[in-house]
């Protein structure tokens, strides 16, 4: 499955590449463009693709959701054994599906993909992310893999697990690693953009870092008490030296410094900690208004009463991204469940 929002360059050169891989790699498999509310020729593309090749089917948002949820959306209506979520701009090579769909045959449940390298990006986006993946690392407890976008192939009874999770906000990949399974890395090196602009300027990343970071996260709140344990700690250092200072030294000559300072510096940890307290309500919010993740204007390839977008929780949905069938011939690989 694809997520798109305003790739028109590069819609027919990801057909043409993706198809040529999955003809050798799947007996039998879609390609799920999900249009986040483009507003270039991304949805024209798309359509006209989808008239060409009967493999293609589509959805298109009634206004740009985000990635996430256009992720979400193809995985609603996924129905492959397994899925693959692919980025349009081609960064995501698609000859990697070979290397995934193996992984996968030989018996992992998701088979993402790391990058080794990500070339054309600036210092700073690789800088951040590094940092991102690492903070990331170290405060949560799912093991959420570094270096990994969302490229990636799923089998079908985690995507079965992630129609279960519909928070808002969410972060998919790190959902992908919350339900757990067989999960394997395998190492490709990024490309650069074929065509457009990354849609993910400075503050959308700092935007879904921190979201990613709350959704999977308790630590910031933690924090919070270990901030107001330090101003205690620092307070009563402060108390103590000016006692000492009275009592064996005489009378202090202090003017407003010290208080204005410790005044300020309260006030800030203060805001410090309702900020992030601030951050976590709004989350519970959003979640709390239980609006639809996302809806769809336009859809082919289903009928009309099929696919609909799930309520929360119900499992509902249908239909793929991207999917590819499981050989027969394959060794049987736990998946009992599935059909
Ligand atoms: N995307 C989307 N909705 C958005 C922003 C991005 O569906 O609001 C898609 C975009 O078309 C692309 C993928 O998400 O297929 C990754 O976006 P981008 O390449 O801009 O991110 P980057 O690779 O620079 O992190
Ligand atoms: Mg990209």
């Amino acid at each position: 499955m694809v997520p798109a929002f305003n790739e028109e360059g590069n819609i027919a050169p990801l057909h043409a590449r993706l198809d040529s891989v999955l003809r050798a790699c799947a007996d039998d498999h879609e390609i799920i463009f999900v249009d986040d509310g483009s507003t270039d020729g991304t949805l024209d593309a798309i359509r006209a693709l989808a008239r060409r090749d009967p493999r293609v089917k589509f959805l298109a948002f009634s206004r740009n959701f985000g990635h996430e949820m256009a992720s979400t959306a193809g995985l609603d209506r996924a129905e492959g054994d397994a899925v693959v979520l692919i980025d349009a701009d081609l960064q995501d090579p698609p000859e990697v599906i070979r290397r995934l769909v193996d992984a996968w045959r030989d018996g992992a449940d998701v088979a993402y993909a790391q990058r080794r390298r990500r070339p054309g990006e600036p210092v700073l986006k690789r800088l951040t992310a590094w940092l991102f993946y690492r903070l990331l690392a170290r405060l949560t407890e799912v093991p959420i893999p570094r270096d990994t976008g969302d490229f990636r192939l799923m089998d079908r009874r985690v995507v079965l697990a992630l129609r279960r999770c519909r928070e808002n906000p969410r972060f998919v990949r790190g959902l992908v690693a919350w339900v757990g399974f067989k999960q394997q890395a395998v190492l490709y090196d990024r490309d650069e953009r074929h065509a457009g602009e990354t849609k993910y300027g400075f503050r959308k990343l700092l935007k879904l870092s921190l979201e990613a970071l709350s959704a999977f996260s308790l630590a910031p709140l933690r924090l919070t008490v270990w901030l107001g344990g330090a101003a205690v700690a620092l307070s009563v250092l402060i108390t103590l030296a000016v006692v000492f200072e009275r009592v064996f030294l005489g009378p202090a000559q202090r003017g407003y410094a010290l208080l204005a300072c410790g005044i300020f510096f309260m006030g800030g940890v203060q805001l410090v900690i309702l900020g992030i307290i601030a951050h976590y309500l709004g989350q519970v919010f959003t979640h709390g208004q239980a609006r639809p993740l996302y809806l769809v204007a336009e859809q082919s390839g289903w009928s009309e009463t099929h696919g609909r977008e799930p309520l929360p929780g119900d499992g509902r949905a249908r239909e793929p991204l991207l999917v590819v069938r499981r050989q027969e011939a394959d060794p049987p690989h736990a998946h009992s469940t599935l059909s």
